[in-house]
């Protein structure tokens, strides 16, 4: 848990968000600026600031199950969907707490932008 950390605070519900899902590793929650029909962030419990300082405490398998889970829960599974994380600048990053973006609901092109 990281004080001022704005994803810390969503999972420890100090700061409201529409949640999807939750469980021990991970919560699912509506992007308050949303990208596709639906566009949902899964973040770790436990603070860490990007996927590239993720070391073995956490459980990048728990957050992944927690997306597909979130995805079937939204109806996306079969239409399909894309899994996006953002790690450093290049990339966009404008959260430094790992987060991975669940979007769907539309046909995504590629390459992405
Ligand atoms: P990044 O750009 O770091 O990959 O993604 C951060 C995402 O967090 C953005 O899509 C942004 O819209 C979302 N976001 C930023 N602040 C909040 C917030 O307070 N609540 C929610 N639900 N999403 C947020
Ligand atoms: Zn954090």
């Amino acid at each position: 848990m990281s004080k001022d950390c704005l994803f810390c605070r969503i999972a420890k519900g100090e700061i409201p968000a529409d949640i999807v899902m939750q469980n021990d590793d991970a919560v699912a929650f509506r992007d308050i600026s949303p990208k596709a029909p639906s566009h949902i962030l899964v973040i770790t419990r436990k603070h860490v600031g990007s996927l590239d300082a993720a070391d073995e405490s956490i459980d990048l398998g728990a957050l992944m199950r927690t997306a597909a889970e979130a995805a079937r829960k939204e109806g996306l599974a079969e239409p399909g969907y894309r899994i996006v994380i953002n790690t450093g600048p290049d990339a966009g990053q404008t959260v430094d707490h790992l987060h991975l973006h669940i979007l769907g609901g539309r046909e995504m092109k590629w390459p992405p932008g």
